[in-house]
């Protein structure tokens, strides 16, 4: 969702007729897009930032914008005093500081009075900054910003903002501007994607934006991430079994497998519950790849409740299992109200068990590959290799001095591993 903001941003920087440069030394704007969904990803960010301030030293002109998750929709008065160096402060999604700074224009940004929420008036003609133009194959649209969920240890909801759906013409229109600058993928965004229009009035939801991007002729394939259990609705799956752009790839975690858990996690959901959904899955989709995020070691899980996460992941041979460890942040319910008590080392150990399972599990799901035909969308070449992926999302390498870039290509599969496979061309 950072990357696809940065573009959006970048974008809107070019209308005011700034360039993209690679070299952050060269740079009069710096425009860092933070994460602080887990405490690591919050200190990574803020090293950043620290680091950018001898550069501020040096050259007193430059602008330096925080923007993201970092600042949050309830506005920055505290960080604005921790640091000093920093011009402007964006909440996530919202290039709308910036562009007012720099232009001094404060129409540029609408602020929902009810909600604080914030929408930018975005020029959906152009989404791609022009170093990107021609070059990206697979790009990423927001179509639900914030969440309104109250998962207990999830600080995103106080830092995005209440739940907001996009209108489906400005997503289209979006998805056109991208599929012209030559991207032939495209993954839909939202932090309980499948709840996508239960906020609009007119009838939009999950199901008929995809079918609308489905007539989008150049566009070859079509994602969706992250969705929630409760709202896997048939009509949704039915969407993606039935149109063949529609790639058979599901994203839902489980979280934990224990129901004591769940509760505590405010998940809205059972064991017994996401075994079920799977099966459907399975049912509606054939050849589906389902990935899941797992936590462990949140406040209170024993050793028998980890056990639970541990048979339900094995029991259901999933192809990816996004794992993190517990990580109180700053108030939310599960920081506020429970204890962090599972031992770090707890943690780290209930993480590496699941890591090996899921990494035996792959590796078995991809075995199953070797030898077969399977068409590739290949995005860009790393080092001498083409790096692609199969609609099932599986990474594949091929070795070729043809120039695969946006091109969907049957090849043959000659190695797999549990996170990648390498194939060939056929002659
Ligand atoms: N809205 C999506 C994604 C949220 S962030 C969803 O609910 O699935 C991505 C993942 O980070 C989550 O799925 C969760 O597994 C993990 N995560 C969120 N908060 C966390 C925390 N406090 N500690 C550890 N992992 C966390």
């Amino acid at each position: 969702m950072n990357v696809a903001d940065s573009q959006r941003l970048g974008s809107a920087l070019e209308r005011l007729g700034y360039q993209h440069t690679p070299q952050t030394e060269d740079a009069d704007i710096i425009v860092l897009n933070t994460c602080v969904v887990r405490q690591s990803a919050e200190d990574k960010a803020y090293g950043r930032l620290q680091s950018l301030r001898p550069l501020k030293e040096k050259n007193p002109r430059l602008i330096i914008n925080l923007m993201g998750c970092m600042v949050g929709v309830r506005g920055a008065e505290k960080l604005r005093k921790k640091l000093p160096f920093v011009d402007v402060f964006s909440p996530p999604s919202d290039p709308g500081p910036l562009i007012a700074y720099l232009t001094q224009d404060e129409t540029r940004h609408l602020e929902d009075q009810e909600t604080g929420a914030r929408f930018t008036m975005m020029d959906t003609e152009s989404v791609l900054p022009e170093h990107e133009r021609g070059k990206l194959v697979s790009a990423h649209i927001p179509i639900v910003y914030g969440c309104s969920h109250a998962c207990t240890y999830c600080i995103i909801p106080y830092r995005r903002g209440v739940e907001r759906s996009r209108p489906a013409d400005e997503i289209l229109g979006e998805a056109r501007s991208l599929v012209a600058h030559g991207v032939k993928e495209i993954t839909l965004l939202g932090q309980i994607v499948d709840r996508y229009g239960k906020d609009l009035s007119d009838g939009t939801n999950l199901a008929s934006l995809l079918r609308s991007l489905n007539e989008i002729e150049a566009l070859k394939r079509i994602r969706f991430l992250t969705s929630h259990p409760n709202y896997l609705s048939d009509d949704i799956l039915e969407c993606v079994a039935e149109f063949p752009k529609i790639m058979p790839h599901i994203e839902v975690p489980i979280q934990a497998g224990d129901d004591e858990v769940l509760v505590n996690m405010k998940r809205g959901y059972s064991n017994a519950d996401y075994r079920q959904l799977i099966n459907r899955i399975r049912q509606i989709i054939p050849n589906v790849s389902i990935a899941t995020d797992i936590i462990v070691g949140f406040p209170g899980e024993s050793e028998a409740q980890f056990m639970q996460t541990y048979q339900l992941l094995d029991e259901m041979k999933l192809d990816v299992a996004h794992l993190a460890r517990y990580s109180p942040r700053q108030g939310t319910v599960s920081e506020r109200r429970m204890q962090d008590d599972v031992p770090a080392d707890v943690k780290m150990q209930r993480f590496r068990i699941l890591e090996d399972l899921q990494e035996q599990i792959a590796a078995g799901i991809n075995a199953h590959y070797l030898g077969t035909r399977v068409n590739v969308l290949f995005e860009e070449k790393v080092k001498n290799r083409w790096r692609g992926r199969t609609p099932t999302n599986k990474l594949v390498f091929v070795e070729t001095d043809e120039d695969l870039r946006g091109r969907e290509v049957l090849v043959s599969i000659t190695w797999s591993g549990p996170w990648s496979m390498q194939a060939k061309l056929f002659s």
